[in-house]
């Protein structure tokens, strides 16, 4: 094998990374600090034919407790932002909280619905990130992204294929490397605002002084997720530490030493129990990877 490359972490634990601190060990994991880095990490995955996943925050992923086997990439080192006019162009580990943070000292309109959203731009991206009526689709123009064969692509318009917590990178597996964010002149004041209210609307619905993954499930059609497991008298049910949280219905909370199996576990009892109930089919919005 070709020689490893500097700063990879064998049998690395994912759990310390992940907003749900759940997940077993990676077999390689990575950090890379520059998008080169990045690059030749995948290059090195590529020969060694080892699986890559790229990763941002885990605030919407799952790691199941037996791990992920392969390469691990977590984007969060890269994270510098550019401003060109009204556009913001992200790196793909930058926090969603800082840009929609750097947008309003800028007066730039247009991510105050993102103020809340704990993972990253490339996590936004890849899943459509929404909340209180805007989305990523909406204010996302291009994005740079590195193909499976290795080649440097930027996706824009249709080709993004952007869709209710939907983008074409869950069917390309390219790495997104870094989005433009087109925005409109605002008042920086305005925006405070705003960014304040969906932050005081979130802290009151949602449980965020545990770890989480926001909404488990997406929205069914016809109804609202939370409010059939509310309804279904789950509140409370725990499986290990992962328990639906008392608070918000929609969320899965862990109590303490959660593993990732707790997780899915809990997942499919919800599943179960609303559709024994109520016929209805939940599609899980948080993704779960690895082995049991
Ligand atoms: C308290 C809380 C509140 C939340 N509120 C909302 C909300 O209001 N609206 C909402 O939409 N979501 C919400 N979420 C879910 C989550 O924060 C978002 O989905 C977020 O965009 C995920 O980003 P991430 O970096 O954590 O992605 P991860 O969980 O790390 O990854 C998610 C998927 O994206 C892929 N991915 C990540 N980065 C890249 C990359 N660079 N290239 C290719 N693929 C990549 C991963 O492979 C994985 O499949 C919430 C979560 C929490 C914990």
């Amino acid at each position: 094998m070709a020689e490893l490359p500097d700063m990879l972490f064998k049998k690395e634990a994912i759990a310390p990374y992940a907003y749900t601190q759940v997940g077993g060990p990676a077999d390689y994991l990575a950090k890379p600090e520059t998008v080169t880095a990045l690059m030749d990490l995948l290059a090195f995955a590529r020969e060694q034919g080892w699986p890559t996943f790229v990763l941002g925050r885990l605030s919407n992923l799952v790691v199941r407790s037996g791990g992920l086997r392969g390469l691990v990439i977590l984007t969060t080192a890269l994270k510098s932002i550019r401003q060109e006019g009204q556009q913001l162009i992200a790196e793909a580990g930058c926090d969603f909280i800082w840009l929609a943070a750097v947008a309003q000292r800028k007066g730039l309109t247009g991510l105050e619905w993102a103020a809340g959203i704990p993972g990253t731009v490339g996590g936004a991206v890849f899943m459509n990130a929404g909340a209180y009526g805007g989305q990523t689709d909406q204010v996302v123009t291009a994005v740079k992204a590195v193909l499976a064969n290795g080649q440097v692509r930027t996706f824009s318009g249709e080709a993004l294929a952007f869709g209710y917590r939907h983008s074409v990178f869950q069917e390309n597996g390219a790495t997104i490397i870094e989005a433009t964010f087109s925005l409109q002149k605002g008042d920086p004041k305005a925006i405070q605002a705003l960014m304040d209210q969906h932050n005081y609307a979130r802290a009151s619905k949602q449980p965020l002084n545990l770890p989480s993954n926001g909404s488990v499930f997406k929205r069914p059609e016809g109804y609202f997720a939370g409010k059939l497991i509310m309804d279904t008298g789950l509140q409370g049910t725990k499986v290990g530490g992962a328990m639906v949280s008392t608070k918000h219905a929609g969320f899965m909370v862990n109590v303490g030493q959660a593993e990732g199996n707790d997780y899915e576990d809990l997942i499919h009892l919800v599943q179960g129990a609303v559709h024994d109930r109520y016929g209805v089919d939940l599609e899980t919005e948080v993704r779960i990877l690895g082995e049991r």
